[in-house]
This record gives C-alpha cells, structure tokens and sequence, in this order.
C-alpha cells in the first residue's frame, strides 16, 4: 500500500495540502476527485517525488520514500499531455525506461512486446507519436509508464485532451489495462463521472483537503457534506 503521513505541502508562505493522511490499498484504483486548483496534481507530484514534501512521510508499503528522488521511486506516470518523445518511435518510446536495467536487447524487445498487446497496439510500434491519434498516444503513455512494472501508476487527467467519443473508450481502456495487470493506481480527475466509473474508490478533495474517502455507491448514497454532494450531481 501507498501511505501519505501527514502530507503537508507550501510553497513560500503558502500552504496548500496541510496534514493529508491518504492511503491507497493494493491493487486498487483510486480517484482523486475535486475542483480546480484543490490539490490533486500536488498530491500526485508527492507521491512521484516530482515536488519535495515540505512535512510528513511518504510510504511505500513499509519503505519510507519520503527523500527518495522521483527516478529512483518506482512509479509509472500519465499526464493530460503524453509527453511522448517525439523522434523516437512507438517501440523505442517503450523500451526507453528499460534502458537504465542492464537487459538484453531480447529482454527488453520480449517486454515491449508484451505491454504493445496489453494495451493494443502491436501494429503501431513502427511510428512516431505524430503518426498517432490522441488516444494511441495515451496508450503508448500507457505502455511506457507500466513497462517498469511500477509499484503505482499515477495519471493525471489522462483523458483531458480526447474528444467526447475517445474519452468513453479510454475510460473502460484504462480500466480494463489496471485491473488485467493489477496495479495500485491514482487517477487524477475534476469529473465525477470518470471517477465514478473507473475507480474502486473516492476520495474527495477540497482547499487541500480530503472531505471524504468512499466508494463511488457509499459516497453517492450517504455524502458526508454538501460540497460532497453537489459535487456528485446528487444534492440532497
Ligand atoms: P487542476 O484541476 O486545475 O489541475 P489541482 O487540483 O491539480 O487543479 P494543484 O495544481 O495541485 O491543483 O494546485 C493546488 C494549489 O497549489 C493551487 O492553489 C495552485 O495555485 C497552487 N500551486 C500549485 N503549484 C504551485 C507552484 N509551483 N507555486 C505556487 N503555487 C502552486
Ligand atoms: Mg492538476
């Protein structure tokens, strides 16, 4: 399991995440769910190691990661932006966070492999991401961040830059692809509808705060506040 302990976050005299206690079970995909400017993508950039925590611990089940730099933590990463490189090719794209691993060329060809039918995208590996579509970059996002075969997967409005359609589709994709492979996952969202199809559960931020932690069914049924509830589209 992740653990945030006492998570506290400024910048300058600023404070923006104060005294978070988040955990995140096995195996499970959890939304990060709230309104603009909340605190979600620095809760995310914590648990990467991206921002420094200004107080509290960041566990990994028990290894204390807290002042573990973001490229020695074993996490995969998927922003709104898929940052792919852009001369490299699908595959070299891929293979790209194996390269540090001492692996044979025929290693890390068979794991390319695997994550390209994971993620369906076995006839692409030849292109380069301007070849792509907005959601086959996704799945390449998504096919580079897991090929380490990281302790969590993080996205991060992953699909904020699809259209309606691609969007349905990538929703169930991403699903589909954490549960096949069992990953602890953290999805970043401001959409209740994605956070409620997607996630085994919720937690509902606001000003920096975790307003509550539930099933997407338990939170629907009984919100503890009325910013919970508003924000679901179910006021009472
Ligand atoms: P959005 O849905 O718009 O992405 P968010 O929930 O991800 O919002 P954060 O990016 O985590 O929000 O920001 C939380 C708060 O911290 C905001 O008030 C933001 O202005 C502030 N903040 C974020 N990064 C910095 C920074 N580098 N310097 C100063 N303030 C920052
Ligand atoms: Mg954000």
């Amino acid at each position: 399991r992740i653990l945030l302990d006492g998570f506290t976050k400024s910048f300058g005299a600023v404070t923006v995440i104060e005294n978070m206690k988040l955990e995140i079970k096995d195996g499970e995909m959890l939304a990060l769910l709230g309104p603009s400017g909340c605190g979600k993508s620095t809760t995310l950039f914590a648990i990467c190691g991206i921002h420094k925590v200004t107080g509290g611990r960041i566990l990994f089940g028990d290894k204390d990661v807290t002042r573990i730099a973001p490229q020695e933590r074993n996490v995969g990463v998927v922003f709104q932006s898929y940052a792919l490189y852009p001369h490299k090719t699908v595959e070299e794209n891929i293979a790209f966070p194996l390269q540090v691993r001492r692996l044979s060329a025929d290693e890390i060809s068979r794991q390319v492999n695997e994550m390209a039918r994971l993620v369906h995208i076995e006839k692409l590996l030849g292109r380069r991401p301007a070849e792509l579509s907005g959601g086959q970059q996704q799945r390449v996002a998504l096919a580079r961040a897991l090929v380490r075969r990281p302790d969590v997967l993080l996205l991060d409005e992953p699909l904020a830059n699809l259209d309606a359609k691609l969007r349905l589709e990538m929703r169930s994709e991403i699903r589909r692809i954490q549960l096949e492979t069992g990953i602890t996952a953290v999805l970043v969202t401001h959409d209740q509808v994605e956070a409620m199809s997607m996630c085994d559960r919720i937690a509902i931020m606001d000003a920096g705060r975790i307003i509550q932690i539930a099933t997407p069914s338990e939170m629907y049924e009984n919100p503890r506040t009325e910013f919970v509830a508003g924000f679901l589209g179910n006021p009472p």
